[in-house]
């Protein structure tokens, strides 16, 4: 049956050599009950440390954790109905595929025709039926990959825990894994929290995403809110790929308007915009949501350096005027080259602006909305 995760101040410090660090500091965070949750962020930010205490493995410094109404801070891994997946993939060498996928179940004392069909059930998912009776050595590392998820997934677990248990595969892999990984979280009751420092993976297989900045949670919601309304510039430039453009502008304020300016950029913002009482912000704009021309409400020109085709649509890296590094995704490059100046653009409604601290104050998208609806005459 699947749980909720209810994580109440968090703390994980780690005491070495008489230096304390503190893995993860003061985490809060609802996990709901049959989510796929993934936790994402930069090595070392406190990921696998949260996991391990949602599996038993570590014990939180403070604060506590609780599955359902019963809290588990203290308890062992043996009592608390998880199962866990590593990046190394850990096979019994001497047993065949069928049974180490249905070793725990041996374990726990579940009879043979019983076994044995739940073994076949996570075979067809995994699409590893033709490998049961094979032994480990005779499987390619995605095939074994998928073993060690379907030994984890067959015990049926109130809360399946999963580390990064893609990262040694290849990217057609990787695809497949993404999608039967999904497919085992709609057949089964579990809630699952999946660790990763790939984004793509991230975006792809979450109900929610859990955004870690050196142990504190930086940010938490469903994929597209994060990649729309990211709450920082942290957030926006880890969330999105290529990450989101960030320019450092000063503020001019005259005449009755205000004009962001940075590098070759000037954004004079909408009348209605209340006055930005900082002298620096910074312009967040998603490669994504630049036009090439000068069609948006703001131009600007860049210097090529060098352009990825990805099939549909290409990534431009450039330059702005002050060497700062700027990219664009766009369907219709064809024509462009290394050592062009390239013509963009981009309206209102595509930028995030943040403080100095990297807080976002402004999502141009949400500004532009209330606009729209606003009643006729209203300056709101
Ligand atoms: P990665 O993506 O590289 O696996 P992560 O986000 O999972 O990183 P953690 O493994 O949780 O990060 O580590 C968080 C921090 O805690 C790191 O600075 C790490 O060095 C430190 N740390 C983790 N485990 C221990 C330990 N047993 N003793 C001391 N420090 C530790």
């Amino acid at each position: 049956m699947a749980t909720k995760i209810h994580i109440e101040s968090v703390t994980k410090e780690f005491r070495t050599l008489g230096n304390t660090h503190v893995a993860v500091d003061d985490l809060t965070l609802d996990i709901p009950e049959g989510s796929f949750t993934t936790f994402v962020g930069p090595s070392g930010c406190g990921k696998t440390t949260t996991l391990r205490m949602l599996a038993g493995l570590e014990t939180p410094t403070s604060g506590s954790i609780q599955f359902g109404e019963t809290d588990v801070t203290d308890l062992p891994p043996q009592e608390r109905n998880v199962s866990m997946v590593f990046q190394s993939i850990a096979l019994y060498p001497h047993m065949s595929v069928r049974e180490n996928i249905g070793y725990g179940l041996k374990i726990h004392g579940v009879p043979t025709a019983e076994r044995n069909e739940r073994i076949d059930e996570a075979a067809e998912v995994l699409q590893i039926e033709e490998q049961l009776e094979k032994m480990p050595a005779e499987l390619s590392g995605g095939q074994q990959q998928r073993v060690a998820l379907g030994g984890a997934f067959v015990q049926d677990p109130d809360v399946l825990l999963l580390d990064e248990p893609m990262s040694d595969l290849d990217a057609k892999l990787k695809s497949d894994l993404r999608v039967e990984i999904q497919r085992l979280h709609q057949e089964l009751d579990t809630t699952v929290v999946y660790v990763t420092h790939d984004q793509t993976e991230a975006m792809t297989m979450s109900d929610q995403v859990v955004l870690l900045r050196e142990g504190e949670l930086a940010q938490v919601d469903p994929p597209k809110q994060l990649f729309d309304y990211p709450n920082s510039d942290y957030v926006a430039q880890f969330i999105g790929m290529p990450s989101t453009n960030v320019i450092d502008c000063t503020v001019e304020t005259g005449g009755g308007t205000t004009v962001l300016s940075g590098s070759d950029i000037s954004v004079p913002l909408p009348a209605d915009i209340e006055t930005i009482q900082s002298e620096h912000v910074k312009l967040g704009i998603r490669p994504q949501y630049l036009d090439v021309g000068t069609t948006g409400d703001y131009s600007f020109s860049l210097d090529v350096e060098v352009i990825e085709t990805l099939g549909t649509e290409s990534v431009v890296h450039g330059r702005l005027d002050d060497g700062s590094k700027f990219d664009v995704v766009s369907a219709n490059v064809d024509a462009v080259s290394a050592g062009d100046q390239l013509d963009v653009s981009f309206d209102f409604s595509d930028v995030f602006i943040f403080d100095q601290a990297g807080e976002t104050i402004l999502f141009g998208a949400e500004h532009t909305k209330e606009a729209e609806s606003a009643p006729t005459g209203s300056s709101q």
